[in-house]
């Protein structure tokens, strides 16, 4: 393993073909570290991973680790490790050996390498199938092999591309605490590669939001989910509402007539006149006297129900409540002006 202090990404561009896959991220990640790499798909997550292991060659750019290029160091030279979300194992070895395997190639000592493959095999829990092939395993102790396997060598970095997206929902959220907990234990540095903002929310120090190979918004998880830099991220994050309007002054706003006075500031530079997109989360949109509105949808969802409701004038807002609306009712609602937040349009 080669700590550091910090690895950084200057303007690391990768083309395909003609193409832009990600373009000029720069990005340092600090030794212990959780990053989540988060965007739709296609926006460039596995690219950036990839690059940073040595997978792909970039195109424009450096990788440094505190002062050492490393951008033209073969992968195995890195010192990184590796989880993907097939999990890449070896179907003939068996559980200890995958695990083992690593070790026994950068020639640590066997008793060395017995007491490391035990504890990793300890870690994710899986004692009691050691001896056997990963094809015997379901999916989640799939995956716990290729996570043992990628931090029993102490990798100075872990990186994972999407790894539990295989999974159900269930065993999901448990990996998710597992993988934070090992990341935690054992000291590790990881960046994590996902479409999922929740799973990128609760496991994440710091979140780096991609969209069409750019980088959108760097920060930590309250930063970007309660001030996403603009409608795209906005978007990407769960404010569901993004609804066209109008600055009527350098605090005001009109969305299809009405007036709305958002009490967090604008983001963005926005003149009186300009466009704008004003967007609130459904949770955040409220039932009381303001806007007449119809139910157009109404969805289930235990303890809530997710409705689609339009106005007068053709305006859809997306709303959750714990009232039980019918497809057909008239209700009113009100957005909350400290739940607004108003981008250029
Ligand atoms: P997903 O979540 O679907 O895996 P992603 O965010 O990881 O998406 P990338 O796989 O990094 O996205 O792809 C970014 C862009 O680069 C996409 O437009 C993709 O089509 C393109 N791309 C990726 N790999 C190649 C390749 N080997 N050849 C050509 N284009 C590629």
């Amino acid at each position: 393993m080669t700590a550091f202090t910090t690895l950084r990404l200057d303007g690391v561009t990768r083309r395909f073909g003609g193409a832009d896959a990600l373009t000029g991220l720069d990005l340092e990640i600090r030794r212990g570290e959780f990053i989540a790499l988060l965007g739709p798909s296609g926006c460039g997550k596995s690219t950036a991973l990839n690059c940073l292991a040595g997978l792909l060659p970039l195109s424009d750019g450096s990788i440094w680790r505190d002062g050492t290029r490393l951008d033209t160091l073969p992968p195995e030279r890195r010192g990184f490790g590796m989880v993907f979300q097939n999990y890449a194992l070896f179907p003939h070895m068996s559980v200890r050996k995958n695990i083992s395997f690593g070790l026994q190639m950068r020639g640590v000592p066997r008793a060395e390498a017995r007491r490391r493959t035990d504890e990793a095999i300890r870690l994710v829990h899986l004692e009691e199938h050691a001896g056997k092939l990963p094809g015997q395993l379901s999916g989640g102790q799939q995956q716990r092999v290729a996570i043992a396997r990628a931090v029993v060598v102490e990798p100075s970095l872990v990186l994972m591309d999407e790894p539990l997206s295989n999974l159900d929902a269930k065993l999901r959220l448990e990996m998710r605490t597992e993988i934070r907990r090992l990341h935690q234990n054992l000291g590790l540095t990881t960046v994590y590669v996902t479409h999922d903002q929740e799973e990128a929310l609760s496991m994440a120090d710091r979140l780096v939001v991609l969209r069409a190979g750019r980088v959108q918004q760097i920060g930590s998880p309250e930063q970007v989910h309660n001030r996403p830099a603009n409608r795209h991220v906005a978007d990407f994050l769960g404010f569901r509402n993004l609804l066209p309007g109008k600055a009527v002054s350098a605090s005001s706003i009109k969305i299809n007539g009405f007036g709305v006075r958002p009490s967090a500031s604008f983001v963005g530079a926005i003149g009186v006149g300009d466009p704008v997109v004003a967007a609130i989360r459904p949770e955040d949109v409220e039932i009381g006297s303001g806007l007449e509105v119809t139910v157009d949808v109404a969805e289930y969802h235990g303890r809530e129900i997710a409705a689609e409701v339009r106005t007068a004038d053709g305006l859809t807002l997306h709303l959750r409540t714990s009232q039980r609306l019918a497809p057909g009712d008239k209700v009113e609602v009100t957005l909350p002006p400290s739940r607004l937040l108003v981008f250029p349009g």
